[in-house]
């Protein structure tokens, strides 16, 4: 998408992260900010009125195009993103423009001489687009082609979490270096992801164990509950044995105190019966002497 903002500033490097943060949305600032801090913008070439760039976002490569035309700030993106005044990858590339551009102006002041007298720069354009950055020194934008085709499936396999396609022969230099580091991300990737298998077999194991636990916690819950219940069952048991002892007790007590009274019975019948005998005895001497007194007349 293509976007259009009016700008007083004659010159890209004159633009600051204030005056882009006050133009730009400010959710779309910050998604910026964190794509500059993770180093995902490159610039591939610029000058003070224009650049092209590419900003690695979150669904693929995208490729800007930023100039400074007629006091107007023109920016294109292949993004399909409608963020007004312009997209998050756009202002990504607008603030890595501030720090990109500052060791350069540097460089070039203190070669100051050295770049105006140089005819290299060449007067294309009405000399518009004289300098040309010494980026292109360390990266050669066929190099970047290169790398952005490789990107591309890498991208792709890493999203899928498939190997990464083998990378390009290129020379020693930044390039390689942006592979050999995406390389060894992904390989990081690939350790933190055996990690987390084995943590997961690990988890798991533990959750058999608590299973494990958890099932012999419940059969001794219930020989416990068990094993209360014979206990009540004893208690009541015992209560009803003790129930009967009282009982027998009481038996006996009574018991006793019948025995005494039949002892007391007895004595006084043994006396009721000694009484009888002598009864009987005087009897006895009552009717001998009447028998005598009765026969004595009858020998007259
Ligand atoms: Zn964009």
């Amino acid at each position: 998408m293509q976007n259009r903002i009016s700008c007083s500033a004659d010159r890209l490097g004159l633009l600051t992260s204030e005056m882009i943060q006050a133009i730009s949305d400010a959710s779309a600032f910050q998604i910026a900010h964190r794509y500059l801090t993770a180093n995902r913008v490159r610039i591939v070439e610029a000058d003070d009125s224009q650049i092209t760039s590419a900003v690695v976002g979150n669904a693929g490569l995208y490729e800007q195009n930023i100039r400074l035309k007629d006091g107007h700030l023109v920016s294109k993106c292949s993004c399909a993103l409608t963020d007004e005044p312009m997209c998050r990858h756009c202002i990504a590339v607008l603030l890595e423009y501030q720090r990109w551009a500052k060791p350069r102006q540097s460089r070039k002041t203190s070669y100051a001489n050295e770049s105006l007298t140089t005819p290299q720069g060449g007067p294309s354009d009405n000399g518009k687009r004289a300098t040309v950055p010494s980026f292109t020194a360390d990266v050669k934008l066929s190099d970047v082609m290169v790398f952005l085709e490789w990107l591309q499936p890498a991208m792709k396999a890493l999203e899928r979490q498939e190997p990464l396609p083998a990378p390009p022969a290129l020379a020693p230099g930044a390039i390689s270096m942006w592979i050999q580091a995406i390389n060894n991300l992904e390989d990081r990737r690939r350790e933190s992801e055996e990690v987390m298998t084995s943590l997961e077999s690990q988890l798991k194991d533990r959750d058999a164990d608590v299973g494990h636990l958890t099932q012999q916690l419940q059969t001794s819950l219930r020989e416990s509950n068990a094993a209360q219940t014979t206990t009540q069952e004893l208690r009541r048991e015992v209560a009803s044995y003790k129930e009967v002892l009282t009982r027998v007790s009481e038996l006996t007590a009574e018991i006793v105190r019948h025995a005494a009274q039949m002892r007391a019975v007895t004595g006084d019948m043994l006396q009721k019966g000694s009484h009888l005998e002598k009864l009987v005895s005087s009897f006895k001497d009552v009717a001998e002497t009447l028998q005598s007194a009765v026969v004595l007349p009858s020998h007259e």
